[in-house]
């Protein structure tokens, strides 16, 4: 996976000491930024400054928060960092390091002369062990090398996941991690036993679908009461006693109507195309369609974009879908449900389930405080901890689940 900007947020006596590692990270063409001025910025105390409000300085970098990391030598800034999503966090603090972990740092070290541009590679480059081979250990890829040190939580294997002392908080994607991908988004109809199951864990546990689908669209596929559920990649909340929505996205519904009017015009002639209208975004469909339109569909829909600067397109599988362009995502819809539910990092092992890039989101959010379970058939980097196969193979471990952990 590529890296693209390294941020810094040191005192300025350590930036010098980090000489050595930033000319290798430009050596491997990443752009280093150094961050100062933040408080300054918005005015404010950093004990009183949230992740929002971080993600909103970070935009004003021009950074792509999937292919950053930060390295960073106090606590606020490692939780803020994570809390935005960015990809990677290397916490240098001289004394003990266990409170920066506790806050999501992937990577740990006394002293800045301490990290190679290797370790960092290592948490891009991650690519989650199958559930099969790391339910009772957990053997990966990450060694902690020389004097850099990775999260702890990276190494517990999904017995102690699941079977700890600790409440386990579910959170599921939909598209893909219930239900198997289908031609048509209307055929994504949850299986009977996967719904019960879903049910079943929702009776003991906390549990929250968060899906890129309308939220009402999620609630009448699945109707389970007593979950929260977010659509439109959490643009859009509801749980019980609460209702919430973005309200930057409900300013743009006017704007999502316009462009998707436009799309229905000019990709009409275009056969096998499906225009799914979602309220806050509008998803185009290309897997019905001939491959020789790929190109064509792909200069259509970037050029619309284009032409309205409050949205932006986001790819999926064999999907493009345009959406409101603020820093909103999955990971945020997390972290705001968690907020409402008094979910902490600290007393739950919080768990996400999801197939696709948007679910990714989530992940960076989760890694080194929960624990991501990428649905995937294919051996890929992802921010998630596990992998399962498929589907079934989710069905198999929340049946694990309910049996109390057993296998
Ligand atoms: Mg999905």
């Amino acid at each position: 996976m590529d890296i693209k900007t390294c941020l810094v947020w040191l005192e300025h006596e350590d930036v010098n000491k980090l000489d050595g590692f930033i000319q290798e990270c430009q050596t491997n063409g990443v752009n280093v930024k150094i961050i100062e001025g933040f408080e300054r910025f918005f005015n404010i105390d950093i004990l009183s400054a949230d992740f929002n409000l971080f993600s909103q300085y970070l935009l004003g970098l021009d950074i792509k928060f999937s292919e950053t990391f930060i390295i960073t030598d106090s606590l606020y800034p490692v939780k803020l960092s994570r809390g935005s999503g960015i990809k990677g966090i290397l916490s240098v603090i001289k004394d003990d390091n266990t409170a920066a972990f506790a806050c999501g740092a992937d990577l740990a070290c006394r002293f800045p002369g301490d990290i190679s541009f290797d370790d960092v590679r290592c948490v891009f480059d991650f690519k989650p062990p199958l559930l099969d081979d790391a339910w009772e250990s957990k053997k990966i890829d990450l060694q902690n090398r020389g004097n850099v040190k990775f999260n702890p939580k990276r190494f517990m294997n999904a017995d102690m996941v699941f079977n700890s002392d600790k409440p386990v908080a579910f959170f599921f994607d939909y598209d893909g991690t219930l239900t198997p991908i289908v031609e048509r988004p209307e055929w994504a109809k949850i299986s009977a036993d996967m719904r019960d199951k879903i049910k079943k864990i929702s009776d003991r546990h906390k549990v929250a679908v968060v899906s890129g689908r309308m939220r009402e669209d999620v609630e009448r596929l699945l109707k389970i009461d007593n979950i929260f559920y977010a659509g439109s990649h959490g643009f859009d909340i509801s749980g019980k006693n609460f209702s919430f929505i973005l309200p930057q996205a409900k300013k743009l519904l006017p704007v999502i109507a316009s462009i998707t009017a436009d799309l229905k015009d000019e990709l009409a002639g275009i056969d096998g195309i499906i225009i799914e209208e979602k309220k806050f975004s509008v998803a185009i469909h290309y897997r019905l369609v001939d491959k020789q339109y790929f190109p064509v569909i792909t200069e259509i829909v970037s050029k619309m974009v284009r032409s309205f600067e409050d949205l932006r397109m986001m790819r999926g599988k064999m999907v493009f879908e345009i959406l409101p362009k603020f820093d909103w995502n999955k990971g945020k819809a997390v972290q705001s449900i968690m907020s409402k539910l008094g979910i902490n990092w600290d007393d739950y092992n919080v768990v996400y389930f999801g197939d696709d890039t948007t679910d990714e989101d989530a992940f960076r959010v989760m890694s080194g405080r929960g624990f991501g379970f990428l649905v995937s058939p294919f051996e890929i980097c992802s921010s998630a901890e596990f992998r399962l196969r498929s589907v079934d193979d989710a069905e198999r471990l929340f049946e694990v689940i309910l049996d109390n952990g057993r296998r």
